[in-house]
C-alpha cells in the first residue's frame, strides 16, 4: 500500500515502477481513502501501541493506492525494496530509504507474512478483484515455471 504520504508525495509512479522493474506482477490495484473501521482492522496487531493513534489517523487522513503484486517470494522481495520501517535505518537504495525521513512518514506498507497478505488483501479487495493472468516476459524472469 502507498501510504497517504507516498501519494501527496507524487511517488505513485515511482513506487509502482519499482515494483514492475523489480519483476512482480500487478494483479489488483485501487484508490481509495480508508475508513477507521479498515485502519483499524488492518493495523489490529499494534492496537494499544504508543503511536498507534496518530498511525491511524495517518492512514485514514488522505486517499491511498491498495495494491496486490504476484511473484515468487513476493512478501519477502517487496519487503526488501520497501526497506526497514524507520526511513532512516533503511537500506539507502530501497523506497523509504531513497524518500523517507521519519518513522511516522514511511511512504509504503507491505505485509509481513503471506498469512498477513492474504488477511489485509481481503479488507480492501473482494476475490474477484483479482486478476490472474499470463505475463510473456515471465520466461525471461524466471528460470523455472
Ligand atoms: N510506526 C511508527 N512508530 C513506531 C513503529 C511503527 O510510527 O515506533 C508506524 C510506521 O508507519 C510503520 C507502522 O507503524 O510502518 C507499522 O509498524 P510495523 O512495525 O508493522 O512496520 P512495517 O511492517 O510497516 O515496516
Amino acid at each position: 500500500m502507498i501510504k497517504p504520504d507516498g501519494v501527496q508525495r507524487n511517488l505513485i509512479g515511482k513506487i509502482i515502477s519499482r515494483l514492475e522493474d523489480k519483476g512482480l506482477k500487478l494483479v489488483a490495484i485501487k484508490f481509495l481513502r480508508l475508513t477507521k473501521e479498515q485502519a483499524a482492522e488492518h493495523y489490529r496487531e499494534h492496537a494499544g501501541k504508543e503511536f498507534y493513534e496518530r498511525l491511524i489517523s495517518l492512514i485514514t487522513s488522505a486517499p491511498v493506492v491498495a495494491m496486490v503484486w504476484e511473484g515468487k517470494n513476493a512478501v519477502f522481495i517487496v519487503r526488501k525494496l520497501m526497506g526497514a520501517t524507520d526511513p532512516a535505518q533503511a537500506d539507502a537504495g530501497s523506497i523509504r530509504g531513497l524518500y523517507g525521513m521519519s518513522m511516522g512518514r514511511n511512504i509504503i506498507h507491505g505485509a509481513d507474512s503471506v498469512d498477513s497478505a492474504r488477511r489485509e488483501i481481503s479488507i480492501y479487495f473482494r476475490p474477484e478483484e483479482l486478476v490472474s493472468y499470463e505475463k510473456t516476459l515471465e520466461t525471461w524472469i524466471y528460470e523455472e515455471k
